[in-house]
């Protein structure tokens, strides 16, 4: 069988050359490599509604804690652009450090209130890294269309905030969370997870959908569905929850009824790695 191959460019001059012979609209899927079917997902979304698709991957230092696994995470380039390849990618973008970050770098974008709780409350500084560089992504590319999951659903809406607040001329969309048939979430950090430990994070799912399965039934009040989802995750032995929540999905408030469409969200510790997962509830 014939190896398909991705354009590829690492400098920002590179970038913007190959860029300019790209049709419109342009779609970017920002991403940190690792690729997996939650990531090509987008890439098939993009596909669809646009005439060309970038893909970045840069593992953005920013945005890792100084106790995270800046170090340890995950990755195989080589695989990744042949995934890429197989789903129709025009370019792929491998920034450097050194590029994104150069000697003497100052500049940094604060998201207020929608990043304080939650994972910016148990990660102080991520979203600051995130908003940083999504913002330099989007002055690199100029998509006219970006790609997020679900699964990072406050990354969302900061983005959502930080492209509403600063006039960038790009649509953000926002697309379905990938699963396991048991219903984990597709994630790069599930590599970390040992095969009991892995058996042990369907947990996450399991809570958000019996507390889903309680919002069909008519619950309304949010205390009772945190508390379905944590005495559910309590069950697990090798689970150690962060935060369960149910919160507004734009401002991530909590939430003391549902009145309109909520955001139930987690994080828990499987041993060492910790998982993030979520469900919308419609009304
Ligand atoms: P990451 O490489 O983890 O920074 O993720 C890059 C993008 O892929 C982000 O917008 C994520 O929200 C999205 N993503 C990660 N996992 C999934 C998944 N299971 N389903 C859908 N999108 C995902």
């Amino acid at each position: 069988m014939q190896e398909l191959i991705i354009s590829q460019v690492d400098t920002i001059n590179k970038l913007r050359q190959a860029i300019a012979n790209l049709p419109r609209p342009l779609g970017l899927v920002p991403t940190m490599g690792y690729l997996h079917e939650g990531h090509l997902s987008l890439v098939q979304y993009a596909k669809k509604e646009c005439a060309a698709v970038v893909v970045s991957i840069y593992v953005n230092p920013t945005q890792f804690g100084p106790k995270e696994d800046l170090d340890a995470y995950p990755r195989d380039l080589e695989r990744d652009f042949s995934l890429l390849a197989g789903e129709g990618a025009d370019l792929v973008w491998t920034p450097s450090n050194e590029e994104m970050y150069p000697d003497g770098y100052q500049t940094w974008i604060e998201v207020n209130e929608t990043a304080y709780p939650l994972e910016g409350r148990m990660r102080p500084g991520h979203f600051r890294g995130v908003a940083t560089i999504v913002a330099k992504l989007f002055n690199c590319v100029h998509p006219d269309v970006a790609y997020f999951g679900q699964k990072d659903a406050q990354q969302a809406a900061v983005i959502k905030r930080l492209v509403k607040d600063l006039n960038f001329p790009v649509k953000i969309a926002v697309c379905p969370i990938v699963r396991e048939p048991d219903g984990l979430a597709l994630s790069s950090r599930n590599v970390y997870l040992n095969p009991e430990e892995r058996k042990a994070a369907v947990v996450l799912s399991k809570a958000l959908f019996s507390a889903r399965d309680a919002f069909t039934g008519g619950e309304r009040n949010g205390n009772r569905l945190r508390e379905i989802m944590a005495g559910i995750i309590s069950e697990e032995p090798l689970a150690r929850p962060q935060y369960v929540s149910c919160a507004d999905p734009d401002t991530l408030e909590e939430l003391e009824s549902v009145s309109s469409d909520a955001l139930l969200s987690m994080a828990v510790f499987i041993g060492n790695t910790r998982l993030i997962d979520n469900v919308i509830l419609r009304v």
